[in-house]
């Protein structure tokens, strides 16, 4: 399932550029809270993915299938951020307060 999101020179290009922008941003304004930065940077992108997913009109097509409806929607894009937050090499941090203890 994961090859048909990371195979492609655009995706990425996409993720090397959204990450850049959030740098970008950070460095421009130096007072800007980061965490803002990243809220509003994954807004944008949830906006996108909403927009670009978007079922062609054939309900029997089968490459829309797991995009058909809205509910079907959220749930392959939270299945998604799911797989692409485990992946992640951040998403533990040694600063976490359960850190060591798993
Ligand atoms: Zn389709």
């Amino acid at each position: 399932m994961k090859e048909e999101y990371d195979d492609s020179e655009a995706y990425d290009s996409a993720a090397r550029e959204a990450i850049n922008l959030g740098n970008r941003l950070a460095d421009v304004d130096q007072e800007a809270d980061v965490w803002d930065i990243a809220d509003g940077l994954l807004a944008g992108a949830v906006q996108y993915w909403l927009y670009a997913r978007q079922p062609c009109g054939n309900p029997e097509c089968e490459d829309c299938e797991t995009v058909n409806t809205a509910e079907k929607r959220l749930s392959e894009l939270l299945r998604y951020i799911d797989e692409l937050v485990k992946e992640s090499e951040y998403y533990h941090s040694p600063n976490d307060i359960n850190a060591g203890t798993a």
